[in-house]
Formats: structure tokens, sequence, C-alpha cells
């Protein structure tokens, strides 16, 4: 298949009437600027540019959107949410899952999320027995990926306790909780299943400090010698000062000292960090996974962005607990936080002369592949066909070439100027619509119905 652009970023040029072939698995075989029109078999006139992997997703947690926004009789903060979410997970079921997160990936592309690292830590029933088939659950993520369309690193996630110290979880987690040899059996039984799928990966997560032992780390990582490594850190200061309390040691600066931390992994949030901490991480080459409007709506508080720039830390953004799912909002909220904190501007470009919008868009891209280790990001062969065209014609748009056309669309405007949405080669959204919307939206609505009456 070949596809004419008026305009493409490639991720790091800007070409002018392009000419894309992609192959008969989805990846870019030939990407040649200054060509003619009349090659194409199809011709697009908004700009081409990659799409975003989304480094960290809970996908049933999209279905708890506008309900945990009611202040409580105290203080209301990360640890009364869980309680909510807790809650919620006592009806959840395996077809449920599958209903949310079709649509949740659904409206993912639409948002310019083009692959998800789904953090999948919801194994057990709802009484918190194993199932019967030990992937049940992780089943119902890759037949959402499937349904949708969208790329999946799959992170199946080890928890065991309660909190650090390892001790007993509480009833909320019960559908959470692995053994070491049952996470075996779970991850073993993936990879026989998905084996051979150019869309999707599987890699594995520890949930945090707090619900995995020191051993379970090394254990963990031992049964997965290859591919992603996730895990949250430092989200909360209650956090930071238990993990203290433990050991000595803050949880990030713990990690470093405990853990074979390479470009493998990714430090979900990994918001409260010192100097020292900000300097080790950034020369591992691991991914800080961030994702701002989560911590903004959770309280979690602000990472340290420029720091972790200026030892050239590596960044990818998620949209964690989906509270909403637009890539433009997280670069916005991830640059104006900084700037609401630090009382300046552009903190997130790179250096004078410099687009904030294209050098956090880059980074987050780059960043994001590395954190799902799939051949994505970048428009050029060899790389997996995943982008989106934005509309030229939109008044935001209109009229702007280049990075001011990436400034527009993320700060002033969003996902309402994405048209088009590709796939390793796949036509998903056209002019603003997913190919399976109606069928995929009737069915979430059903499930909603159920789950709030
Ligand atoms: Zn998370």
């Amino acid at each position: 298949m070949k596809l004419f652009f008026s305009s493409v970023f490639s991720g790091s040029d800007w070409l002018d009437n392009v000419l894309m072939e992609i192959d008969e698995n989805g990846m870019i075989k030939s990407l040649i600027s200054n060509s003619e029109k009349s090659e194409a078999d199809k011709i697009f006139s908004g700009t081409c540019v990659p799409g975003m992997p989304n480094l960290h997703s809970h996908a049933f947690q999209r279905a708890m959107a506008g309900l945990t926004e009611i202040a409580g009789s105290g203080q209301t903060n990360f640890w009364t949410w869980q309680k909510v979410m807790y809650q919620f997970l006592s009806k959840l079921s395996p077809e449920d899952v599958e209903a949310i997160a079709s649509q949740l990936y659904m409206e993912m592309l639409r948002g310019g999320f083009t692959s998800v690292a789904e953090f999948h830590y919801l194994h057990n029933d709802i009484n918190g027995n194993y199932f019967k088939n030990p992937t049940e659950m992780s089943d119902q993520i890759f037949a959402a990926a499937n349904i949708s369309g969208i790329g999946l690193t799959h992170l199946p996630v080890l928890y065991a306790y309660g909190g650090f110290d390892c001790i007993k979880p509480e009833d909320g987690q019960k559908r959470f909780l692995n053994t070491i040899d049952q996470f075996q059996l779970l991850l073993e039984t993936l990879k026989n299943k998905y084996r051979n799928n150019n869309l999707t990966k599987i890699g594995v997560a520890l949930h945090s400090l707090r619900a995995v032992s020191p051993e379970m780390i090394t254990d963990a990582a031992a049964l997965a010698p290859e591919g992603p490594i996730h895990i949250h850190i430092a989200e909360q200061i209650k956090e930071v000062e238990q993990c203290m309390a433990w050991s000595g040691q803050r949880p990030v600066e713990w990690l470093l000292n405990n853990a074979d931390v390479n470009e493998r992994w990714s430090l979900i949030h990994a918001t409260h960090m010192n100097e020292a901490e900000t300097r080790t991480f950034a020369y591992t080459g691991a991914i800080a996974g961030l994702c701002p409007t989560t911590e903004a709506n959770l309280g979690d508080g602000l990472f340290p962005l420029e720091g972790f720039f200026n030892q050239k830390g590596r960044i990818g953004v998620g949209s964690d607990s989906n509270t909403s799912v637009d890539l433009t909002e997280e670069l916005r909220l991830l640059e104006y936080g900084q700037r609401l904190n630090q009382q300046r501007r552009n903190i997130g470009a790179n250096g004078e002369g410099t687009s904030t919008g294209e050098n956090l868009f880059n980074k987050s891209l780059l960043g994001g592949a590395q954190a799902l280790s799939q051949l994505v990001g970048i428009l050029e062969p060899g790389y997996r066909a995943d982008f989106i065209l934005l509309d030229d014609n939109h008044p935001t748009l209109f009229s702007r070439k280049e990075n001011f056309i990436l400034d527009a669309w993320i700060f002033s405007c969003g996902r309402d100027a994405i048209s088009d949405v590709f796939v390793g080669g796949n036509h998903l959204v056209k002019n603003g619509r997913h190919i399976r919307q109606e069928s995929i939206e009737k069915r979430y609505r059903s499930t909603i119905k159920f789950l709030l009456n």
C-alpha cells in the first residue's frame, strides 16, 4: 500500500510531499519526500505525525470516570480514591473488563495514542480466587486490543503484599494478588498463547515497592530475561516516608541501589526525587513514566522535569487512571505544571529557539517506544506504520507550518484536530470516527448500566 501525505513529521525531520509504502506486515517499507501524488493508492492532505505510545494504563479505571470527584468528610486524597477503586472491583467480570478496555483503547486511538502498555494487576475473580484459566483477565486485555486495533505491550503485574515490609494485604486487594509461582504460570501461559503477533509484546511489572518483597523483584526480573519491566514508584509523599521508615532510603534511591535498573525499566511517576536520585536515575537510561493528568487528579505532586532533562533523562507519557484520554492533555499539563510551579515559560523546550510542543512530543515518542519495547515512535523504514493525521483545515491549525502546528495542536486544540489514525498500516480512525465505534460504544453502555445500578 502506498500513501501520499503533503506534510510528514518523521519524529526528527519535517518532510513535504511524502510517499509512504507500507508492507504486508504493517511496517514502513519506504518513505520518500518530494514524490508525485500519482504513484499513491490514497492521498491525504493533513499533517502526518507518529502515533504516541501510551506507557501506562489501568484500563478498568476508565469506567470510574467522574465517580471519584466528591469531597469526603475528612481530607480526600490518593488513599481515599484507592478505597473507591477497591469497591468498584467487587462487581467487575472478565466480560466487563473487555468491554471497558475496548471502549478505552478506541478512545486512546482517537486521542493520539496508537499503542499502550497495560499495567495489568486485576488477575483474580471477585472473591479473590485464581481463575481456572490463569490468563482469564489478561485475555480480555488482548481481546480489547484486537477489537480496537491498538498496539499492546501487556504487563502482568506482580502484587503480593499490602504495604512495605510484606504486610498482609487488605480485603480490597484480593483480586490483585499472586504468589511468585502463580505469577510464573501466568507469564508462561501468556507467552505460549500470544507469541506471534507483530502488534503485541509481553513484559512484566512490579506493582510498587509496597506490594513486593526485595526477593520478588529479583525473581520477577529473572522470569523475564528480556522485554520491559515497569514499576510504580515515589508517587506520594506518604510512600516516601514509609519507605524511609522501612529501609532508611527513599523509594527511587532504594530501587537504584537494589535492582539492576537499565534501559528495560520504566519508573512510573517517580514524582518525589531529590537531586541525587534524579541524576542517578537519568544515567541508567530507564524511562520516567509521567502521567500528568492522573498525577494532577490524584494530587500526587510535580516531577522534577527540568533537572531530569538537564541530566539527559528520558521520559514517556501515560494516561494511567484514564480520567482523561488525550495525548495533548498529558503534554500540556506536563508543561503547565512546571510553569505554574516555577513562574517561567517553555520549560520543556530544548534550548533557545526550539519548540516546547515539538520537544515534549518527540521525547515522549522515543521514551514511549523504549518503554513499550516496540518498533514505533518514528516514521522511518523498518518501523511500524503507526501514525495520526492532523487536520490542517482545523481553524486552530490553519495556516501554520511544522512545529507551529504541533504547538497549536498540543496547547490550543487537542484531539478534535485528529482526523485519521493508522496502527500497523490499519486505517482505524477515519474522519474522527473509529471504524467499530458504534458496536464498541453500544457494548460499553450496557456494561456501565450494569455496573452503576
Ligand atoms: Zn498506575
